[in-house]
């Protein structure tokens, strides 16, 4: 499976398009506090005061604006597309128009309300064996939908030219196993909210009170047996453990109560040849579930996620009722977002790069790709004389490393194929069916794949997708086009605001390669232990220092940062700060520029990386990501990495006492 690493927001200003806002303004600064007690909001403090979340957001921050921004941007192109009536049928632009249309034509789908998933519900009911269960999970698969785990095509973790099936982990209503599992107060009330949340949806569907509550409590006990024989969060990010290739006779012998025959004929692939079944542990306790649950259980859990999977695209009681649980009780939204965005969001995710190409026609200057270009360069050749400069890796894997470090890729803006949608078909009356008609698509688009060499010219993000990432297996960076736009990548910016803000996000992303879990695979992507193991202990010593620091820093009440979760990206956090700011400085050629507002370059650097992440957060959210999100929250990525770093803590005169203070032996130096 493609691990997906990401950067994600920025600092957007200016919104209005009149005034020129300075690149680093003070007015957003809280210059009362001290950058050694707080840097985040030493350089955030003002913003974080006079930008409360509004309503329809869990957070807001710097991303979210030029995520609204984008959103109005796609919003004008979708109209203008609308506006052609005559667009051929099958066109690109039929197809956009119709989507968005059928989203939008609310009469339409009110009138509908429960009809489109009608067909399903009765097949469920009509379920009567094991087998039938099997099959018909297998059929909702097909539809885009995931029931108990989840079925793609990816990249073989060792060899890695090749596309294989993979099996994974799924099938859970709540965001997390530990949701199902933990026995405080706090997780015990999301339960029964939870199980409010399936009543009242199983309601919806027309069944009466006391039944829907007897299918709810079937479904979380389901789950709660699933999250039991379920990886955790952290084990998931072990790819080792994770990459398990067997045949499907080999599968059957691992997991002999599942009917895997049936089950990959059903979904159009009788023959998967190699499955990478990512998770054993997952997939044997799924066998034992066989035997010992009940027809009436299996029908209450597929109801339920056919209902989950469907809620958005259905009459407003099952969209209203969604929003209530996973917006408002998981997340603290307050109200829901206006549809014509939650449609755009679906068309953008269904024909995304027909979009993607719209955009980066209408809004992707060419030079913006010059640049980067020249930027990736400067990154590049900065990391690698780090490389050779460090003081505790041997030759041997130096050289390894350097090798990896030129076989990266760099994807940037848009892809150079795009995607062809010819076979999709978009209808202008059914909202729903439209869904549909996009997930299968894309479903057999990814079950084409299988057994056949890797397309390496394919996106993993669609050009309007503000955010980057770094995938494994093809040794690639990539940034979409919606990240290269200010306040990320500012042309009228000094040079060291844009290498703190979109020089680090490529750093951060080329240090992905060599974090904990990126450096077990090789230059050509695959799994494959490179280094010496003298290098190795030296390594793991570093990174425990930083998971340390992580998991003592305290974000809300008693909430911390979970140091292990989040240690592949906090690698590339405090990598990408360093990377960037050697980049910077040979870019200099020892000319120092002029201070700027009574700021140094060093310090405006830093206060450019700072101002990425200002954000407010409601605390649900927060708690909801600390538990879940691999990422550390938007403050400790500011107030950790620079701590660990000579230039930062010169630029700012940090000192012993000072809150953030790190002792010199606690510090991290990794890349
Ligand atoms: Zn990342």
């Amino acid at each position: 499976m493609l691990i997906i690493v990401t950067a994600l927001s920025v600092f957007a200003e200016g919104k209005d398009g009149n005034t020129m806002e300075k690149a680093i303004d003070k007015k957003n600064m809280d210059t009362s506090v001290k950058p050694g007690d707080n840097f985040y909001d030493y350089v955030n403090g003002s913003w974080i005061k006079t930008h409360p979340i509004p309503p329809e957001y869990s957070q807001y921050g710097a991303f979210t604006i030029l995520y609204e921004e984008n959103q109005e941007k796609l919003q004008t192109l979708i109209k203008k597309v609308s506006a052609e009536e005559n667009a051929a049928k099958g066109s690109v632009a039929q197809k956009i128009r119709d989507f968005y249309n059928s989203g939008m034509n609310t009469e339409a789908v009110e009138k509908l309300g429960v009809k489109p998933i009608q067909k399903q519900l009765n097949e469920i009911d009509n379920l009567k064996s094991k087998e039938d269960v099997v099959a018909f999970l297998a059929t909702m698969q097909r539809m885009g939908m995931a029931p108990v785990f989840n079925f793609f095509s990816g990249a073989d973790q060792r060899n890695s030219t090749m596309e294989i099936a993979n099996l994974y982990q799924g099938g859970l209503g709540l965001p997390d196993v530990d949701y199902y599992l933990n026995e405080d107060e706090t997780s015990a009330k999301l339960r029964d909210a939870y199980i409010d949340h399936l009543t009242r949806m199983f309601v919806l569907k027309g069944e009466k009170q006391k039944q829907a509550e007897k299918s709810a409590k079937a479904v979380i006990n389901f789950e709660t047996k699933l999250a039991k024989t379920s990886f955790t969060r952290l084990e998931q990010r072990d790819p080792v453990k994770n990459y398990n290739k067997m045949t499907l006779s080999e599968l059957n012998e691992t997991a002999p109560g599942f009917e895997w025959n049936l089950y990959f004929k059903t979904l159009g692939l009788e023959n998967p040849g190699d499955i990478n079944v990512s998770q054993v542990k997952f997939f044997k306790g799924l066998s034992d579930l066989m035997d010992e649950t009940d027809l009436e259980t299996w029908k209450a859990y597929l109801t339920w996620n056919l209902l989950d999977a469907s809620a958005n695209y259905l009459s407003e009681d099952f969209v209203k009722q969604n929003f209530e649980f996973y917006g408002k009780t998981l997340s603290g939204q307050q109200e829901m977002q206006p549809r014509w965005k939650r449609v755009l969001g679906v068309v953008s995710n269904g024909l995304g790069e027909a979009l993607g190409q719209l955009y980066v026609e209408e809004y992707f200057p060419a030079s913006s790709k010059e640049r980067m270009v020249t930027l990736v360069n400067n990154l590049r050749a900065a990391f690698g004389d780090r490389i050779k400069q460090l003081d505790w890796m041997t030759e041997e894997t130096k050289g390894k490393a350097l090798e990896k470090l030129a076989a990266i890729t760099v994807k940037i803006g848009y892809p150079d194929k795009w995607r062809d949608y010819s076979k999709l078909e978009i209808i202008p009356e059914n909202y729903f069916s439209n869904v549909i008609a996009a997930r299968e698509f894309s479903f057999n688009r990814d079950l084409n794949k299988i057994g056949k060499p890797v397309d390496k010219t394919e996106w993993g993000m669609t050009p309007q997708t503000v955010n980057a990432y770094y995938n494994p297996s093809n040794n690639e960076i990539v940034f979409p086009a919606a990240i290269l736009q200010p306040p990320f990548f500012n042309p009228d910016a000094d040079d060291a605001v844009n290498y703190g803000a979109i020089g680090v996000v490529i750093g951060h992303e080329m240090t992905h390669g060599f974090d904990d879990q990126g450096r077990q695979y090789d230059k050509d992507g695959n799994l494959n232990d490179w280094w010496t193991d003298e290098d190795a202990k030296r390594f793991k010593e570093k990174t425990d220092k930083l998971v340390t620091l992580y998991d003592n820093y305290i974000v809300l009440d008693s909430l911390h940062v979970n140091g292990s979760l989040t240690l592949g990206e906090n690698i590339a956090d405090l990598g990408g700060l360093n990377i960037s700011y050697e980049a910077y400085q040979k870019s200099l050629n020892g000319e120092m520029p002029k201070e700027i507002d009574g700021f140094t370059a060093a310090q405006r650097f830093y206060l450019g990386y700072a101002q990425v992440w200002r954000q407010n957060i409601r605390p649900k959210e927060m708690a909801r990501r600390l538990k879940t999100d691999v990422h550390s929250p938007g403050e400790a990525r500011v107030n950790v990495p620079p701590f660990n770093i000579d230039a930062f803590i010169e630029a700012f005169a940090v000192k012993d006492g000072d809150r953030l203070f790190i002792p010199e032996d606690e510090r991290a130096y990794i890349w």
